[in-house]
């Protein structure tokens, strides 16, 4: 009807798909109630499809396109800022649906905890379920500030249903004395500093189901400023590439991209490369 009229989408570049054709499902969740230092994910899902426009659909790293598969942009949840509990089950029931209709989500946070609900909806889908993370933090913390619900123990909440040698943990360069001792006593596999180690573990995890936990922080702030928690030392973009690309094998079930905060950033370029990341993501899950 209204054809005639050049009109920008709302979806992430390239995922204009009906949600009963595709596979893939996008949604954001834009919280960070519970952040530790500098407030600001929540800004993030809409800024990235917003900025997504100044990419290609194509990428030449994996010569594919967006536009050769059916991706679904859902939009974000409407979720009550300061009521964590409210906003987790929110985003478990939003989970819970797409993976019921054999669908794989990939969420955009918001904080570093938003990926609980959706990593706990994959695991009673596929009880063989790993993790792969990539994040500068351990995120093992038992509590924070007196709460087991932050995004500084995200992982350690994990680990309370996945159990020991199912997390893998890559980038890795702060945390307490403490979630190191813990992590190397055998319950997850942490990776210090590098991203060294993806195509081993890839190979350790063979067909068995894999959810994909991106933490932007991972990447060194030269490139990610625009993130609430910097710390120097972190990977590059063609770093942080090769490992995704090293994940196309695998059987990725589901997948989030968590803790930009745009305004961080004034000059747009921590969006851009949060927005190439996403697009490589997908694409790593879209071929299979
Ligand atoms: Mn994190
Ligand atoms: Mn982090």
């Amino acid at each position: 009807m209204m054809d005639n009229f050049d009109i920008l989408p709302s979806f992430f570049l390239g995922c204009g798909a009906e949600y009963d054709e595709s596979g893939i499902v996008i949604f954001g969740a834009p919280f960070d109630g519970t952040v530790t230092f500098r407030p600001g994910s929540r800004f993030a899902p809409s800024r990235m499809r917003s900025e997504s426009i100044g990419l290609e659909t194509y990428s030449p790293y994996q010569n594919a396109d967006l536009e050769d598969f059916s991706i679904f942009d859902a939009g974000d949840l409407d979720l009550p800022f300061g009521d964590t509990s409210r906003a987790l089950e929110q985003i478990a029931g939003i989970s819970k649906y797409i993976f019921k209709a054999e669908k794989r989500p990939l969420m955009l946070g918001g904080e570093h905890l938003v990926s609980l609900p959706v990593i706990k909806s994959a695991f009673e889908k596929h009880p063989d379920l790993r993790v792969i993370h990539f994040d500068a933090h351990t995120d093992l913390r038992d509590e924070y500030l007196g709460s087991k619900l932050s995004h500084a123990n995200v992982l350690r909440r994990c680990w309370d249903f996945l159990g020991d040698g199912r997390i893998f943990q890559f980038g890795i360069r702060s945390g307490t004395r403490d979630e190191f001792e813990w992590a190397d006593a055998g319950h997850t596999r942490l990776h210090r500093y590098d991203l060294c180690g993806v195509d081993a573990a890839a190979a350790a995890i063979g067909g068995a189901p894999v959810y994909v936990t991106i933490d932007l922080d991972v990447l060194d702030p030269s490139i990610m400023s625009g993130t609430g928690t910097p710390e120097a030392g972190g990977a590059s973009f063609s770093e942080l590439l090769g490992a995704i690309l090293s994940l196309r094998p695998l059987n990725i079930v589901g997948a989030d991209i968590v803790e930009l905060a745009p305004h961080y950033d004034a000059s747009g370029v921590s969006t851009a490369v949060a927005c190439k990341v996403m697009r490589e993501l997908l694409l790593c899950m879209a071929k299979r």
